[in-house]
């Protein structure tokens, strides 16, 4: 009985000692997984990702990121396999921006030599393309200049720099210009707009192609218009009707003398006064087909029903009161003519809604400029 006491015991040590040795194991494990997820936690707190806090810890710069604190540019920096450890402050003063070569792009920045507050001013005007782009040439000067402006386009940069250099404007006006395609020739590699809305810029560097018709193009009543044919965009009309309305009410009259003109309406007219006036006249005065608001059904050439000279009617005086709170703005001034590219044409109101017809006129500001400064980014 004694000895197969003792065997049984000698028969169990064995299982015993494996088992405390992988106790022991899952023991250092645990402690380890509990240590390792504290150590996530501490970042994750600082809205690290799991990944780049894997990669903090493994690199051994968690120190480092505790002392830097929250950066979202840092986080990505850990995510990426372009991270460069001599960047790492580097990355935690730049600002994010969700471009897909984000970290590459701003590697190839400081290797060019392009200070953080360089490369905030970089990547904040550009999208991803062309941030890869300005990555491939050397370093440029007058970055602060433009890019204080908030619209300013990196892509512009070298039509900026040639601009300013033609004009000596400022670089407000400069980048306002080019943003516009001023630096370019009148009709010269203009922009197609094809979608019609409200706040729709049509002018020299913008054109309507061919096919280009309105939304919700509507018959004028004779009751509003000079002529039985005219049409215009339901949209305008209805608040051209209101703005009638209330000025009748003021013991005026306002007519539409014009409206829609299709494209082949624009060739007309071209014609018409090229028989009667030459081209040089036609050149300066007449828009080119496509490049005339009227095509876009929102304009009108407005008429005073009490006298034939429009700039000296009193009609004349309401509508420049009044005609925004209904949505219009008086596009062509003399003020503007650099701008619009247009001569002053006291007649010629648009239709571009009460929202943009307000800030236009609180901020005296032409549509053009308003399209840069809150559309085209
Ligand atoms: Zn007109």
């Amino acid at each position: 009985m004694k000895k197969q006491k003792i065997k049984s015991i000698k028969l169990r040590d064995p299982y015993l000692g494996i088992t405390k040795v992988i106790g022991g194991i899952l023991c250092i494990l645990l402690g380890l997984l509990i240590f390792y997820l504290k150590q996530v936690s501490d970042l994750t707190k600082l809205d690290y990702s799991r990944e780049a806090s894997k990669n903090i810890l493994f690199t051994f710069h968690k120190d480092d990121v505790l002392k830097i604190g929250k950066s979202k540019t840092l986080n990505a920096a850990f995510e990426s396999v372009y991270f460069k450890e001599k960047y790492l402050t580097n990355y935690s003063k730049i600002d994010y921006v969700n471009h897909k070569n984000l970290i590459k792009n701003i590697n190839k920045l400081l290797k060019i030599g392009y200070s953080n507050n360089e490369i905030n001013i970089i990547l904040s005007h550009g999208n991803d393309s062309s941030v890869t782009n300005f990555t491939k040439r050397e370093k440029v000067r007058y970055l602060e200049e433009f890019y204080t402006i908030d619209y300013a386009k990196l892509d512009n940069y070298d039509r900026y720099v040639k601009y300013e250099e033609e004009t000596a404007e400022d670089e407000e006006l400069v980048v306002l210009y080019v943003n516009l395609d001023m630096d370019k020739e009148d009709y010269k590699d203009a922009t197609l707009v094809t979608k019609f809305s409200e706040d729709m810029v049509v002018n020299k560097h913008r054109y309507l192609d061919k096919k280009f018709v309105p939304d919700n193009l509507v018959n004028i009543s004779t009751k509003y218009a000079s002529d039985s044919d005219l049409k215009c965009s339901k949209v305008a009309l209805d608040a051209f009707i209101e703005m009638s309305k209330d000025c009748e009410a003021a013991g005026l009259g306002i007519v539409i003398n014009s409206a829609y003109r299709s494209y082949q309406d624009q060739v007309d007219i071209e014609d018409l006064y090229r028989k009667y006036y030459g081209q040089a006249y036609v050149d300066k005065f007449v828009a080119k087909p496509g490049y005339s608001e009227h095509q876009t059904g929102l304009a009108f050439d407005i008429g005073s029903r009490t006298t034939n000279v429009f700039a000296n009617s009193k009609e004349y005086k309401w509508m420049l009161d009044n005609a925004y709170k209904y949505g219009f703005t008086l596009r062509f001034t003399k003020s503007y003519e650099d701008i619009t590219g247009f001569r002053s044409e006291p007649w010629h109101y648009r239709y571009v809604g009460k929202k943009i017809a307000k800030i236009l006129y609180d901020e005296d500001m032409t549509l053009e400029e308003y399209f840069v400064k809150y559309l085209d980014k």
